[in-house]
């Protein structure tokens, strides 16, 4: 059986991750995302309504029409966790495949919102949920397991694809995080297990690869966010946090600070409320029971409204707009344009990185500069990454000792560096660590 790895988005930018791997006659596709500059850069653009076509071209979305020449069948589809850029494009793809969509509970959950809330849809591909550690058989030759990772969302696995020729691990996106503040640690005696058994080819993230030493834990953010929110126990101002609406682990640490001190958690925004209540619904979590969650742009006003009313110094709001998006509740704070009102002393909490690109890092300092006209405190950077860092990295491939390496995830420079620290760990280039770029196939039996 010869196998093949087919790079079909996000080789060259962070973002719009879509991978197929063909063993003989089949095909099984990891991810299918978006990449969501993409859409902010066209401004008029209205994801929900844009075709295939269209959202290709502006590329938002990875351009499969080079699967359509690759010789096999599409037999699974498979998502390693709920993030966009890894499932943000199956509403606009997946209904090209005749092939079940298979990720684990939670994820699943959130494809099957994406799915519904999608006006140019025609998905009706089968949703498969597989938990972590289990594995599913999808042909004769075939058979995938999940192992059980950490991430910056929930229920985040490694597939591992099980071939003939050996394992094919698909590791993006991963963090080896051994305190998780929800789940277990990654399963590190199964990927060891993985190793031996045989593993042809590792597909692994480089987003973090020039990032030195091994990835902060969950729990150091925890520390941090703890410490500046319970800073303020007799505090009459404003404290508002903003922090990813995905990241359920850190916006439960926030709930809970704000409980300690005596205020209400408050999660506001359409995403927030996507996130947390289906993981709150799923059990997949649980929030202080002072916890309110509100979506709809009516309703989060009328809330700002009343706790100004309230007083300020009752609540703990959390919002969206950490990267200063056009629209997001932050932005609309710092314009005034809500019924809530910051004032001189009032605190505003970024438990988030700014996203390194030149939009982000631009509506950012201008979120920034507007609350500082107010007269509001800034606290940034209450954060630690999702992403595996260099040394993460080399505990992987120590696990695994894989064949074949292909980077992804990453714009060229970062696949680029990952293929360096392989190659200082004795990897070769063109032989076993291969550099592809989108629309590439690479043979490797
Ligand atoms: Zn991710």
């Amino acid at each position: 059986m010869d196998i093949e790895i087919i790079a079909v988005g996000g080789y060259e930018e962070v973002g719009r991750n879509m991978t197929a791997v063909r063993c003989g006659k089949e095909i099984v596709i990891f991810d299918m995302g978006l990449r969501l500059d993409q859409i902010t850069i066209h401004e008029d653009a209205e994801i929900e309504s844009m075709t295939a076509p269209d959202l290709i071209r502006i590329k938002a979305i990875p351009d499969d029409t080079m699967l359509n020449s690759i010789g096999g069948t599409v037999v699974a589809i498979v998502c390693s966790h709920g993030h966009l850029d890894h499932i943000g494009a199956i509403p606009k793809l997946a209904g090209r495949y005749n092939a079940p969509i298979i990720s684990t509970p939670y994820t699943t959950e959130l494809i099957r919102q994406e799915i519904a809330g999608d006006q140019k849809c025609g998905v009706n591909n089968k949703l498969l949920a597989l938990r972590a550690g289990q594995r599913y058989t999808l042909s004769q030759n075939l058979v995938l397991e999940f192992v059980r990772t950490q991430h910056s969302i929930i229920d985040s696995v490694i597939p591992v694809l099980h071939t003939p020729h050996g394992a094919i691990v698909y590791a993006l996106d991963f963090k080896f995080d051994r305190t998780p503040v929800i789940g277990e640690p990654p399963d590190f005696a199964r990927l060891h297990q993985i190793g031996k058994e045989g593993v042809l080819a590792l597909i692994v993230e480089s987003t973090n690869i020039e990032r030195r030493g091994r990835g902060p834990s969950e729990r150091i953010a925890r520390d941090l966010v703890r410490d500046t929110i319970t800073s303020y126990e007799d505090d009459k101002n404003a404290l508002v946090v903003s922090t990813f609406s995905s990241h359920i682990a850190r916006i439960k640490t926030i709930a809970e600070c704000a409980h300690e001190i005596g205020r209400k958690p408050v999660l506001l925004g359409r995403s927030m409320e996507k996130y947390a209540v289906t993981a709150e619904q799923m059990k997949l979590v649980s929030f202080p029971e002072t916890t309110s969650v509100f979506g709809n742009r009516r309703i989060v006003d009328r809330t700002l409204r009343r706790m100004m009313k309230a007083g300020k110094e009752k609540f703990l709001p959390i919002v969206t707009g950490h990267q200063g998006e056009p629209g997001s509740i932050l932005t609309r704070m710092a314009t005034g344009d809500t019924p809530y009102q910051l004032t001189k002393g009032d605190k505003v909490i970024f438990s988030a990185n700014v996203i390194p690109s030149p939009l982000n890092s631009g509506q950012r300092y201008l979120v920034e500069a507007r609350l500082g006209l107010s007269g509001v405190r800034i606290f940034e950077d209450l954060h630690v990454s999702g992403h595996a860092y260099r040394e993460d990295h080399y505990e992987l491939i120590h696990l695994l000792a894989p064949q074949h390496i292909v980077p992804a995830h990453g714009n060229l420079k970062m696949t680029a560096a990952y293929s360096q620290f392989a190659g200082e760990l004795g990897y070769v280039p063109h032989s076993t660590v291969h550099l592809v770029r989108n629309g590439e196939r690479l043979k490797i039996t």
